[in-house]
This record gives C-alpha cells, sequence and structure tokens, in this order.
C-alpha cells in the first residue's frame, strides 16, 4: 500500500480493530485510499486515522478539555492575573485525573497558554500580568487523559471591550464555523484553510501563516499541519478517520509575527494590532464530521 503500512489478508482481521474479516470491512475503503494516492492526491497514512476506540479514548479526554474552558469562563474577568488562570487549568484537569499537555511540553514553564490582545499564540501565563477592563485573551488547553489527547481553545472578553476588538474576536470564531462547513469526508483540507481565509480577508483581517492546526489524538501534535492560508483543491484528503484542530490566528492588521520575544514561546503581531484565535478539534466520519472539543 501506498503508506508501506502492513495490509491484512483478505480473511485476516480487519486493521481498524473491529474485530470483523478485513474483506468485510476496510477493504474497499484501502482501495479508495490506494486510488486516491495513485492519482497523485495526499493521502494520510493509514495510522493517522483513529478506530472507534481511539475516538472514545479522546472524547473522555476531551469531557476535562471542555469542562476546564468553562470552569475558565465562570472566572475570568478584570483583575484575574494569567498566572490564575494557569492554576485553575492545573487544578481541575489533576483533579479530573488529567494531565495538562503543556506543562513541560519542549520546556513549556505552564499549564495553559494564555495570549492576551497582540500576543498571537503561546503567551505564559505570569502573576504580573493583571487582566484589565477592555483586554481580549486566548485561553488555550491541552489535555492528557489515559494517554489520549485533546485541545481547544477560546477567547475571553475582559469587561466591556472595544468594538474593534469585539468584531475581531467575534468574526475569528465565525470563521471557524466557516471552516467547519468546508469539512467533507473525502475532500481536501486546503478548502477549509481557504475557505477561513476569505473570511478573514472580507471583514479586512489577516491570518498568521507559521502557525496553524495539526492532527492529534495518540499525540499532542500528529500530521496533517492544518494551514489556514490555503488554496482549495489542494492538501490532504480528509479521510474518515483523521482527527484534527481547526484553530486560525486572525490578525487585525498585517499577517506578520514577531516571534523575538527572548522566552523563546511568545508570538506577538509584528504591527502590536490584536489579534485573536479560536480552537476546536473533530473527527472525520463516513458521513461527515464530529466536533470532540471547543
Ligand atoms: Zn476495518
Amino acid at each position: 500500500m501506498y503508506d508501506g503500512l502492513p495490509t491484512p489478508g483478505r480473511n485476516d482481521e480487519c486493521w481498524c480493530g473491529s474485530g470483523k474479516k478485513y474483506k468485510k470491512c476496510h477493504l474497499s475503503f484501502d482501495e479508495r485510499l490506494e486510488a486516491l494516492y495513485e492519482a497523485g492526491e495526499e493521502v494520510p497514512p493509514r495510522d493517522l486515522l483513529k478506530t472507534a476506540e481511539d475516538i472514545a479514548g479522546v472524547k473522555h479526554s476531551a469531557e476535562v478539555n471542555i469542562g476546564v474552558l468553562d470552569y475558565v469562563a465562570e472566572r475570568i474577568g478584570p483583575g484575574v492575573t494569567t498566572e490564575q488562570i494557569d492554576q485553575w487549568v492545573h487544578d481541575y484537569t489533576v483533579e479530573h485525573d488529567a494531565i495538562p499537555a503543556p506543562l513541560n511540553y519542549e520546556g513549556f514553564p505552564k499549564s495553559v497558554c494564555t495570549s492576551v490582545n497582540e500576543v498571537v499564540c503561546h503567551g505564559i501565563p505570569s502573576s504580573d500580568e493583571v487582566l484589565k477592563e477592555g483586554d481580549i485573551v486566548n485561553v488555550d488547553c491541552s489535555t492528557i487523559r489515559d494517554g489520549y489527547f485533546s485541545d481547544s481553545s477560546r477567547m475571553f472578553c475582559i469587561g466591556e471591550v472595544s468594538p474593534e476588538a469585539a468584531d475581531l474576536v467575534r468574526v475569528t470564531k465565525e470563521a471557524v464555523e466557516e471552516g467547519l462547513k468546508a469539512v467533507k469526508p473525502w475532500g481536501h483540507l486546503g478548502d477549509v484553510g481557504a475557505v477561513v481565509n476569505e473570511y478573514a480577508k472580507a471583514h479586512g483581517y489577516s491570518v498568521v501563516r507559521e502557525f496553524g492546526g495539526h492532527g492529534i489524538g495518540l499525540e499532542f501534535h500528529e500530521d496533517p499541519f492544518v494551514s489556514f492560508v490555503t488554496e482549495p483543491g489542494t492538501g490532504p484528503i480528509m479521510v474518515p478517520g483523521l482527527m484534527f484542530t481547526i484553530e486560525p490566528m486572525i490578525n487585525a492588521g498585517a499577517q506578520e509575527i514577531d516571534m523575538s520575544d527572548p522566552n523563546g514561546w511568545t508570538v506577538r503581531t509584528e504591527d502590536r494590532s490584536l489579534t485573536a484565535q479560536w480552537e476546536v478539534q473533530l473527527v472525520i466520519t463516513e458521513d461527515g464530521y464530529e466536533l470532540l472539543s471547543w
């Protein structure tokens, strides 16, 4: 097969864990993948495709991932420090038999990313950073439970924010919703990014190129990279079982970013314009997709 992975005999057990014979399970599915590959399409290797057991594990993880963001939503406001948010995320996660995935990930020092105003992503929580009326902040939570990864982020408006900030936060959420409409089994992943990019540009915004979504499930970051500056009809095929995030970073100003922060993590807009991001996690199904975390 195209992916170099072992393929069962016709009467052997299918690779997907269903317990059925291969010929009655994924044989014709695999033939479709092989044909797409022969036709020159980018086809994800089958070891990226999630089994029913994997999906159940991720949903169990996502219960905590969603729960922790709900917990933050009830408490965030003016006067809260981003350190306090980190403490909430850490404590809630471990109290629910899970692990905050960012903690010590490639040296990241905290349990969550908190990205305020012009911070595009990977803001590090700090007791010196006090949220004030008018701020917009992205809280990006990633959770490991029983070895399964879930990942989602939301924007929070602190008190009354400017109409410009409120519009950016709303349009960025809408861009994710528009992107979801382009998620179709056997379609091209580039269709999703194209829709997101068009939607952002139609509102006078720009989309960050260097960061995007990613495959996820058994690892924090799996293939494919999910860009939001793509052309329609390009990129990997959205094969049923493929699990990934949609998480565009949308800038009110220019798309260029500044990665010069000495902490090695925090990314800002180069022009210091406001930026926003929402993130959802989904899996492609036979007839559409299932949202797993948000
Ligand atoms: Zn199967």
